[in-house]
């Protein structure tokens, strides 16, 4: 009887259905550590010159660097990454943007890199850039979250999750992108907050989120 073949068949079809219910079942443990949290938007003061922007910062990154970006009337974000220089940032003619990002509403999409490693595949002169945006309503400002540049909060969240990622990136209401978390379906691993370069996600030293 064990070895008769509607047997061996039963036998198979118990297994192949336990396997598909562990592969889909929720990830469900806990690490020791505490619940990330997001650093508030960077507030900055921007001092309009003849040539050149100097942007002064309310405190310093833990990077060294910022964002500056620009929103564009046809809905995309362009960006720059700038060194940090006695607690502010110069924007001069002829600083070209580092990538642009899709945006829509809160929603980030797919971003494309400017720069290529010996040449600009798009040109796009970010003073320029902001002094059209401030005349048009458009938002720009600072960012300290350096996305898409870096990805390192989503690359170690990928790392321990299996499908469904806590920490996503948004627009932020000041117009920067920046990450949010999905409360309660974060497993505490600390990845995000020990790889952020920016200081922008922390340890919320907290259990409860
Ligand atoms: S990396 Fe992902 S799972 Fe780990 S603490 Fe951050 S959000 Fe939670
Ligand atoms: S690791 Fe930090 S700086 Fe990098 S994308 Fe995530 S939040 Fe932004």
């Amino acid at each position: 009887m064990l070895r008769s073949p509607a047997f061996l068949a039963t036998l198979t079809f118990l297994a192949v259905a336990l396997g598909a219910r562990v592969a889909q079942a929720p990830w469900t443990e806990q690490f020791p550590g505490s619940y990330p949290r997001v650093h508030a938007p960077a507030d900055a003061r921007f001092e309009f010159l003849p040539d050149e922007i100097r942007i002064h910062l309310d405190e310093e990154t833990k990077s060294g660097r910022i964002i500056v970006f620009a929103h564009a009337a046809d809905g995309s974000l362009l960006g720059l990454l700038k060194p940090i220089v006695d607690g502010a940032v110069t924007v001069r003619r002829g600083d070209l943007a580092d990538y642009r990002l899709a945006v829509r509403g809160r929603d980030v999409g797919e971003h494309r890199l400017l720069k290529a490693m010996d040449r600009y595949v798009e040109r796009e002169d970010m003073l320029e850039r902001i002094l059209d945006a401030r005349a048009k309503g458009l938002r720009f400002g600072v960012q300290r979250c350096l996305y898409p540049i870096c990805n390192r909060c989503l690359d170690g969240c990928k790392s321990v999750m299996r499908g469904d990622f806590p920490i996503s990136m948004r627009v932020g209401e000041r117009g920067n992108v920046e990450p949010v978390f999905a409360k309660g379906s974060c497993p505490r691993c600390g990845k995000c907050f020990v790889w952020c370069p920016s200081g922008v996600i922390r340890d919320s030293g907290s259990l409860t989120n």
